[in-house]
């Protein structure tokens, strides 16, 4: 009896532990879809954009008010973008220093998040994907949106 006993508690504590990685996981998921939606957004910012300044650089249109306004929408979403990210993070960390809970937290600065850079005409330089013409970083070595190597 005292045997089934313990039987029993080991599967309860080991079903508890298996349902809370099992909840870490899907928050883990959930984040991380939501990530990849945000940056799919800012991705299509930068591919407005990267269309507009080829429009005005045609001279099809002069609206440079529309270039102001998605700076600063691409500016808020960034923050989104980060915002998740450090989340991201925390959750990481948090699976990860259950035993060293008292050591100084290192603060993950991301550096793969794209910011556009102007150019000497006061133009945004983009590095357009040939496979799904999204603009990207000049710098980027990969597509932020479908992966493609540059
Ligand atoms: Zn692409």
């Amino acid at each position: 009896m005292s045997r089934l006993q313990e039987l029993l508690e080991k599967v309860e504590v080991t079903t508890a532990f298996i349902g809370k990685k099992a909840k870490d996981g899907i928050d883990f998921l959930k984040l991380n879809r939501d990530y990849s939606k945000e940056k799919n957004k800012l991705s299509l910012l930068y591919e407005e954009l990267g269309r507009i300044a080829y429009q005005i650089h045609n001279q099809e249109t002069n609206d440079v008010n529309e270039i102001e306004n998605l700076c600063t929408q691409i500016k808020e979403q960034i923050k989104v973008v980060d915002q998740l990210e450090h989340e991201m993070n925390n959750l990481r960390d948090e699976n990860h220093t259950i035993q060293e809970d008292h050591g100084t937290k290192e603060t993950h600065i991301p550096e793969n998040i794209p910011k556009p850079e102007a150019g000497k005409d006061g133009f945004l330089l983009l590095k357009f994907c040939p496979e799904c013409q999204i603009g990207n970083n000049p710098e980027a070595k990969q597509c932020i949106s479908c992966g493609h190597i540059f």
